[in-house]
């Protein structure tokens, strides 16, 4: 551990049993674990406060877990499933809506699966977490910004008022991802644990938008569109996508056109495959269908019925329903002459190319893809390069969509986190 160490002789020196560097779910529950073992454990945060992206994520609705099969929850974790699926076996879906359950907060399965609090809030179970850390004597220290190690392996952070090494028997580190810095999480500690010979993939959106590119070219949407469409829903549309390794994507579902492209709940559930494909050639096209319940038949025979004096676009609105932000896509994607061609205008409202060029920047994400890397932690959640260290949560290398997949991952190993602490403590005390 050896990350520069500029006010040494002026530190103020803390020790204890337990460190748990990031008071979001993971830290939090590493920090349960651990005190309900006894040990003396001191969480700190960067922050004014403890969890503000979990406070965050409770704005729209706190989505705590998702109630479907085991296997298929496990699967949402792609290509880390087999590394997450053991520590959701001992922590999983049911176990988080137990453990919210025994802090007075009921929840209830949506019609999708998604599972929420009743009240669908994030601050009364929050609140009650704290309180409960607290009575089992968990101390919390906010403002206490992390910078690493110093020479005699000593944890160094930046407070309010004076420097401070903490000297702790065992560490969890939980220091979130890189989306929504400006709640906590920044990355920052990414060179602070490749320095220390960590291997840490880069971080990268995941869970986010993108900016798209018109057929000729140009950037974004047309500044018209742009003007009077960004923010609107995409309401009850199918997207296809298939990469060029054949991975395919289909769904119905809605997503909003923002100023420069497209992001919501629709784009974000196949976010991963245009990110991939983006990096491997340079844009992605994948495929809206503007009328998922019409058949291609119905849609062509109505374009191509007679209008009489009517319009292109009350035609439109009349025969198929087909206004607002739909039929201006339309319009801003095959242009007039397009638009009068009545073949292809029936093809593209069943199949019409969207291509992005750009995922936007992680900051606006919903979580992060990349982190610490899981062959560098051994079974127990442990930095094989720094032992007595461990790690949890969003900042290791996986990513899950949207549903509850995030939180309940995060909670799981925030508890294997504690567990390899607590196993630790109990080897370094035997061998004393
Ligand atoms: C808008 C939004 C909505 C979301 N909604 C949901 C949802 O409904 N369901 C769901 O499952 N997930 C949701 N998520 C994702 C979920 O909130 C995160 O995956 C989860 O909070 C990650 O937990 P964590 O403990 O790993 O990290 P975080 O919650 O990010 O906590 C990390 C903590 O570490 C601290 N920290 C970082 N660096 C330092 C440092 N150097 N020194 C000291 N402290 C530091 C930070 O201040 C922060 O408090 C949402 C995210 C966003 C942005």
């Amino acid at each position: 551990m050896h990350n520069a160490d500029p006010t040494p002789e002026s530190s103020q020196i803390l020790h204890c049993d337990a460190a748990v560097i990031g008071a979001g779910p993971a830290g939090l529950m590493a920090a349960e674990v651990l005190a309900a073992e006894g040990a003396a454990v001191h969480v700190f945060d960067a922050m004014a406060s403890a969890g503000r992206k979990f406070l965050l994520a409770g704005k729209g609705g706190l989505n705590l877990t998702h109630a479907e099969p085991p296997p298929a929850f496990a699967a949402r974790y792609g290509a880390r499933s087999t590394q997450i699926e053991p520590l959701l076996q001992q922590f999983g879906a049911q176990q988080l809506r137990d453990w919210a359950h025994a802090l007075g907060v009921e929840t209830f399965v949506g019609s999708s699966g998604r599972v929420f609090p009743i009240d669908m809030k994030a601050a009364p179970l929050l609140r009650a977490w704290l309180q409960r850390l607290r009575q089992q004597g968990v101390q919390f220290h906010m403002r206490h910004r992390w910078q690493g190690w110093a020479q005699g392996g000593a944890l160094r952070f930046s407070t309010p008022s004076a420097a401070l090494q903490v000297r702790a028997r065992a560490v969890v580190l939980a220091l979130g991802g890189a989306s929504w810095p400006q709640l906590g999480s920044d990355g920052a500690w990414a060179p602070l644990l490749a320095e220390c010979g960590v291997d840490v993939v880069p971080l990268q959106p995941a869970n986010c938008g993108f900016d798209t590119v018109r057929p000729d070219g140009a950037a974004g949407w047309t500044p018209l569109f742009a003007e009077r469409f960004a923010g609107q829903p995409f309401k009850s549309v199918a997207v296809r996508f298939e990469d060029h390794q054949g991975r395919s994507f289909a769904r119905k579902g809605e997503f909003v056109a923002t100023a420069t492209g497209v992001e919501g709940s629709l784009v974000y559930a196949f976010a991963n495959l245009l990110r991939d494909e983006i990096s491997a050639r340079g844009q992605a096209t994948f495929w809206l269908d503007l009328l998922p319940n019409h058949d291609a038949e119905r849609v062509a025979a109505e374009v191509l019925r007679p209008r009489g004096s009517r319009s292109l676009s009350s035609h439109l609105k009349g025969r198929l329903g087909l206004d607002g932000i739909k039929a201006a896509v339309l319009f801003e994607q095959l242009g007039r002459d397009g638009m009068h061609d009545g073949a292809a205008l029936a093809r593209a409202i069943k199949a019409l190319p969207v291509t992005v060029v750009a995922p936007r920047p992680v900051a606006e994400a919903i979580s992060t893809a990349g982190g610490v890397a899981w062959d560098v932690l051994d079974a127990h959640a442990m930095l094989k390069a720094l032992p007595g260290v461990f790690c949890a949560g969003e900042m290791l290398d996986w990513e899950a969509p949207t549903g509850g997949y995030l939180l309940t991952a995060c909670c799981a190993q925030g508890r294997a986190a504690g567990q390899g602490a607590l196993r630790w403590l109990a080897q370094q005390q035997s061998t004393r």
